[in-house]
C-alpha cells in the first residue's frame, strides 16, 4: 500500500488473545474440488457465484482483498464516516436484477435520485433524468423540434447489441441535433462521466446505456455499499457458496488445453470450470498465459483498450453541519466552455461530478452529510510520479476540489470534519484492475471475453468489459449471462455429449 492510500480496516477476525500473530489459513476446510471456482468478488463474480449455487452447483468464490465487492466498495474513517467509492447512480434495471438474482430486501432498498444537476458555461439546470423530463427540457429550454427529440429517443431505445457497430455516437447526434453542442453536452456528459465513453465510441453502446437511464431515471442503494455487500454475503452463504477472502489466485491451471484448477495461497484446488472476474488482460496474460490461446486471438486480446481510471475526493461534514437537498444528488459541473471528452480526462481538471449523500440515503445512526467528488483520469498521469510528487499532487487535488466546491457548498473548508483523496493508483492497488480502469475495458473487450470458452473449454470471464457490460447493472447482468452459460456447459459435460 502506498503512503496516503486509504488504510485497510482492522479485520474483525483478528486473534486478540495471543500476542504472537498466527499465520491464518484462509483456505481452511475448503474442499479439494468444486464444480466451479469464481475468481474475484466484484458484482459480476458475486452474481455468477450466487446464480450457479442456486442452480445446485458447488461453488468456491476466491477474493484476494479482505472484503467482498471489488469496485463496489466503501471505507470507514474516524468519526464514523463511511465513504462509498462507486455508489453514484445506476439505472432502474437494477431493481429487477436484484430481485431475481439476489433478494427482495436488496431490491427494496433501491431508491430514485430526484435532483440531477448540470452546471457548465452552456447551461445550468436540474432534472429527474428520465425521458419525459429530458423531452421537456430539450423542447422548452433548448428549443429543439419535438419530432427530432422523439425520433432520437426512439432510435436510442431500439438499439441493440447486434446492430450496426460502425456508426459513432458523434454521427448519431449529428443526425438528430446537427450543430447543437449544448444538446450533445446534455446528452453525453453524464454518460462520459459514468463510463469514460467518447463521441468516437460506437453509437449502440451509448444508446443502450443512455436508454437504460432514460427509462426511469437514476437510482441508488439506500443504506450504502456496505449494507448491499453485507446482504449479498448473507445470500451467498444461504445459497451454499464457499466464500473466502485473502485468497489471491496466482494461476489458472490449463494443462492439456482445458481448465483443471487454480493455484491459490500455495494450494491447488481442482475444477473443470473457472469464471474469472479479474481484469480481462490479467486473466488472459497473467492467470492463464498467452501460450494457451490461438495467436490471432492473443493479438485481438492485446489490442483491447483499457477504460480510463478516476480520481476521487471524499469529504465528510462536521456534526451539525447540513447541506440543503436542492444542492442536488448528483451534480455534473464543468468550467470548460465546450464539451470535449479529452478535457474530462485531463490532469488539468475542468469537470467534476459531485455525489451528495444525505442522511436519508445513508442512515447511520446520527445525521451525516458526505460528498464525493469524482473525475475521470488517465493512469499514466499518476503512475510514475515519485512518492513526494505523488503526495503533493494528491494534496493539490484536494485543494482544487475544495476551491471548486465552494460555489455549491459555501465555506466548505471550515465545515469539513474529514477529507481524503484517491487516484488511479489507489484503484489499481485495491482491485487489481490493470491501470486502475474504473470500467474494465473498452467495447472490443466484450468479444474477447465471450470467446474465452471456445479457446479453452471451461474458462469463462465475467466482469466489466465494454460500456454495456460494466457499471453496477452491466457487471451484475453479465454475471447472470455467464452463470447460465456455465450451467449449460456443465449439463452438456454431465450428459457426456
Ligand atoms: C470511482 C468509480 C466510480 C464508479 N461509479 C459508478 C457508478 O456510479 N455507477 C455504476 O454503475 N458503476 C460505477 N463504477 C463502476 C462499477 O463500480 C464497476 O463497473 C463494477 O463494480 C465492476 O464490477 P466487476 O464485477 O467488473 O468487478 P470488479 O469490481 O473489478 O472486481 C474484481 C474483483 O476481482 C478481485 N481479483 C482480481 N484478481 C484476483 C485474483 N488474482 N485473485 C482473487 N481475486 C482477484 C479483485 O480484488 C476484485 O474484488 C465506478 C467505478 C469507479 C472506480
Amino acid at each position: 500500500m502506498s503512503k496516503g492510500e486509504p488504510r485497510p480496516e482492522t479485520p474483525k477476525h483478528r486473534n486478540t488473545e495471543t500476542l504472537r500473530p498466527m499465520p491464518k489459513d484462509f483456505l481452511q476446510d475448503v474442499q479439494d474440488q468444486y464444480d466451479v471456482i469464481v475468481i474475484g468478488s466484484g458484482l459480476a463474480g458475486l452474481t455468477t457465484a450466487n446464480v450457479l449455487a442456486r442452480q445446485g452447483r458447488s461453488v468456491l468464490l476466491l477474493e484476494q482483498h479482505y472484503k467482498l465487492g471489488g469496485m463496489a466498495t466503501w471505507f470507514k474513517r474516524p468519526g464514523g464516516h463511511i465513504f462509498d467509492i462507486s455508489l453514484h447512480g445506476f439505472p432502474y434495471g437494477m431493481i429487477k436484477s436484484c430481485r431475481r438474482y439476489w433478494s427482495r430486501e436488496i431490491a427494496d432498498s433501491i431508491v430514485p435520485l430526484r435532483n440531477i444537476r448540470f452546471d457548465n458555461p452552456m447551461f445550468s439546470l436540474t432534472t429527474e433524468f428520465h425521458r419525459d423530463d429530458f423531452t421537456r427540457l430539450l423542447i422548452e429550454r433548448f428549443q429543439v423540434e419535438p419530432q427530432a427529440v422523439q425520433k432520437f429517443f426512439d432510435a436510442a431505445r431500439h438499439m441493440n447489441f447486434y446492430d450496426d457497430q460502425q456508426t459513432t455516437t458523434r454521427e448519431l447526434f449529428d443526425r438528430f441535433f446537427p450543430g447543437r453542442e449544448d444538446v450533445i453536452r446534455l446528452l453525453m456528459e453524464p454518460i462520459t462521466y459514468a463510463n469514460g465513453s467518447t463521441l468516437e465510441d460506437p453509437a449502440i453502446s451509448y444508446g443502450i446505456v443512455f436508454s437504460n437511464f432514460m427509462s426511469k431515471g437514476v437510482f441508488t442503494f439506500q443504506g450504502g455499499t456496505d449494507k448491499l455487500i453485507g446482504l449479498m454475503q448473507k445470500e451467498l452463504v444461504a445459497s451454499g457458496v464457499e466464500v473466502r477472502i485473502h485468497c489471491d489466485v496466482t494461476k489458472i491451471d490449463c494443462r492439456g488445453g482445458k481448465v483443471r484448477g487454480v493455484e491459490v495461497n500455495g494450494r491447488s484446488i481442482r475444477t473443470g470450470v473457472v469464471v474469472s472476474n479479474a481484469n480481462l488482460h490479467a486473466t488472459l496474460f497473467h492467470l492463464v498465459g498467452p501460450d494457451y490461446f490461438d495467436r490471432k486471438f492473443v493479438e485481438e486480446a492485446r489490442a483491447v483498450r483499457l477504460n480510463n481510471s478516476s480520481t476521487q475526493v471524499y469529504m465528510a461534514l462536521k456534526p451539525g453541519e447540513t447541506i440543503d437537498e436542492s444542492t442536488g444528488d448528483l451534480l455534473f459541473s464543468s468550467t470548460a466552455p465546450r464539451f470535449q471528452t479529452d478535457l474530462l480526462l485531463s490532469r488539468d481538471i475542468t469537470s467534476r461530478t459531485y455525489s451528495f449523500y444525505y442522511p436519508r440515503i445513508r442512515p447511520e445512526g446520527r445525521q451525516r452529510y458526505l460528498i464525493v467528488s469524482s473525475t475521470n483520469a488517465n493512469f499514466e498521469d499518476w503512475a510514475h510520479l515519485p512518492q513526494d510528487q505523488y503526495e503533493t499532487s494528491k494534496k493539490d487535488l484536494v485543494t482544487t476540489t475544495l476551491d471548486a466546491l465552494e460555489k455549491y457548498v459555501p465555506n466548505v473548508r471550515s465545515r469539513l470534519a474529514y477529507v481524503e483523496a484517491a487516484t488511479p493508483r489507489t484503484f489499481q492497488h485495491y482491485t487489481r484492475h490493470v491501470q486502475g480502469a474504473s470500467f474494465g475495458t473498452k467495447f472490443e473487450g466484450l468479444a474477447v471475453s465471450r470467446a474465452l470458452p471456445e479457446q479453452l473449454p471451461g474458462l469463462y470471464h465475467a466482469g466489466s468489459v465494454g460500456i454495456i457490460m460494466s457499471g453496477w447493472l452491466g457487471a451484475m447482468n453479465y454475471g447472470v449471462i455467464v452463470a447460465n452459460e456455465v450451467d449449460s456447459h456443465l449439463l452438456t459435460e454431465s450428459s457426456g455429449r
